[in-house]
């Protein structure tokens, strides 16, 4: 054999060393995640942290003025105003301005949600997809959305029955009043999935695609999701659409 051949075989098995390091980490990392690496390109999941969640334990996203401001202005930015009415809902509706929450084996609404208030905006139905989906394959059940979308009307009743309701109007309105916020019970949820869900809340919220407050009277995770959190998710295929609820709704 040739020196250089001899150079060259020896320089090939090194590259062939460091490839299978590298496939093992990569494997070792998957694993750890405890998920499917398939179709990770299609989902936010990306941005989980390459380390065992639960091991995390993060403390609870806690809300604050702050975070109540700048919900409304993200929201205002996105375009959105407040929903006045009923009709002003049926219209939204109607126009597809507001679409159907997600209806998937991984992800159910509280019964006494009334079916004219189970919408959001089409980026916040992407969010609850990506999120019910990896919740699910992590913990095979599915997660609960308590409250979508709110009205003008609907959010002063709340305020005369529970004074601690957000106001209606102002510059710390509910941003529930354009569709962007959801909030998904805490109720269930075992430790390790409220460790889990801090996780991969954070790395979304300190990206700016979404605020999370976590309530404690209500018990649930406030998510305000914003119309930049689809410009990162790769293109939807048909069969990742949110299913929508059956006709009918009104
Ligand atoms: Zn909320």
């Amino acid at each position: 054999m040739r020196p250089h051949t001899a150079r060259a075989l020896q320089k090939a098995r090194r590259h062939g060393t460091e490839a299978l390091r590298a496939a093992a980490t990569k494997e070792t990392q998957r694993v750890a995640r405890d998920e499917d690496t398939e179709d990770d390109s299609q989902s936010a999941s990306l941005n989980l942290p390459e380390v065992p969640l639960a091991a995390m334990n993060l403390p609870p996203l806690r809300g604050s003025h702050e975070s109540l401001v700048r919900q409304n202005e993200r929201a205002e930015a996105d375009g959105l105003l407040r929903v006045k009415d009923e009709e002003d809902l049926a219209t939204l509706r109607h126009e597809g301005k507001l679409v159907a929450l997600p209806e998937l084996a991984s992800m159910h609404v509280d019964s006494r949600l009334p079916a004219n208030r189970r919408y959001c905006r089409a980026w916040t139905g992407h969010f609850l997809t990506d999120l019910a989906r990896v919740h699910y394959e992590r913990f095979h059940k599915p997660l609960q959305i308590n409250s979508a979308v709110r009205t003008i009307q609907y959010q002063r009743h709340l305020l005369h029955i529970n004074g601690n309701a957000a106001p209606a109007e102002g510059d710390v309105a509910s941003p529930h009043l354009t569709g962007e916020a959801v909030d998904i019970a805490k109720k269930g949820l075992t430790p390790s999935e409220v460790a889990w869900m801090r996780a991969y809340l954070l790395p979304l919220q300190t990206a700016g695609k979404i605020d999370v407050e976590e309530e404690f009277q209500q018990s649930c995770f406030h998510i305000s999701v914003y119309k930049s959190y689809v410009t990162s998710r790769p293109q939807e295929t048909p069969s990742r659409k949110p299913a929508l609820l059956a006709s009918g709704v009104n």
